[in-house]
This record gives structure tokens, C-alpha cells and sequence, in this order.
């Protein structure tokens, strides 16, 4: 995540800037839009749904991320107790982890995920992690 904030993550635009060779600079899932640290873990119709799915999972209001800033801090503005509020904050991270490891299957091995799997594998090993129906209130 250290990485994500600083822009240090290797994106296709992050490869152009220090002039390494790529086809082309757009995001591997929409193809679209300029692949940038932003774009993949928040701007992306894929990163969308998993923010918003995790939304619905932890029945919050509608997460609307612009930004790795906005996922670093976004934990802070959910109305939950300071448990919760942690655990989201670990389900923050863990996600934008898991969202480029994803973009690095497709890139590197033709792997296509899709949102919803995603998330429903972060959701399963979560819950068996911390041996807690999450649905409950915190
Ligand atoms: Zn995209």
C-alpha cells in the first residue's frame, strides 16, 4: 500500500515515465484509460465494484474513491465504532492488494478475474481469519 500511495507501483504509465518500453499505456480491463496507480485502484469499472460490493458487505454507505488517498483515509469517514473501523481499514488494504495482484495475473499470465470473484474470495478468507460473522455489528 506504501507503494500505491507513493506511485511507486510499476503501471504501465509509471513504466513510460521511467522510459522502459510498453505497448501501450491503457488500463488492462477497461482499455480505456491511461493505466495509473489511481486508475487501477480506483478510477477502473473493476476496482468500482469491488469498492462498492465491500460497501454492501459492510453496509456502509456507497464507497467513492477518486484516489489511493481517498482509500489511505477512507476508513476514518465510515460511520462505525473503532473496531469496525479498523477492520475496514484491513479490508482497504487488503482489496487494493488483492486488486493488482489481479491486473499482474492478466498482464503476465492472461488470467481474467472478474470483480465479483474477487471479492468473493476476499470475503471468504477474511471471515475465516477472524472467525467472525461479519455481518454482525462490531
Ligand atoms: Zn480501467
Amino acid at each position: 500500500m506504501w507503494r500505491a500511495f507513493l506511485d511507486r507501483l510499476p503501471t504501465k504509465t509509471a513504466l513510460i515515465r521511467w522510459n522502459i518500453h510498453v505497448e501501450s499505456n491503457l488500463c488492462v480491463w477497461c482499455e480505456d484509460k491511461e493505466e495509473t496507480t489511481d486508475h487501477i485502484l480506483t478510477g477502473c469499472n473493476f476496482s468500482a465494484g469491488v469498492w462498492h460490493s465491500i460497501s454492501t458487505w459492510f453496509r456502509i454507505p456507497k464507497v467513492f474513491v477518486f484516489s489511493i488517498v481517498d482509500l489511505v483515509v477512507l476508513h476514518k469517514l465510515c460511520a462505525a465504532s473503532g473496531h469496525r473501523k479498523m477492520l475496514l481499514q484491513g479490508i482497504f488494504v487488503i482489496a487494493s492488494w488483492r486488486i493488482w495482484r489481479a491486473r499482474n495475473e492478466k498482464v503476465f499470465r492472461a488470467r481474467i478475474r472478474v470483480w465479483s470473484t474477487l471479492l468473493r474470495t476476499l470475503r471468504r478468507r477474511v471471515s475465516c481469519g477472524i472467525n467472525i460473522d461479519l455481518n454482525m455489528k462490531l
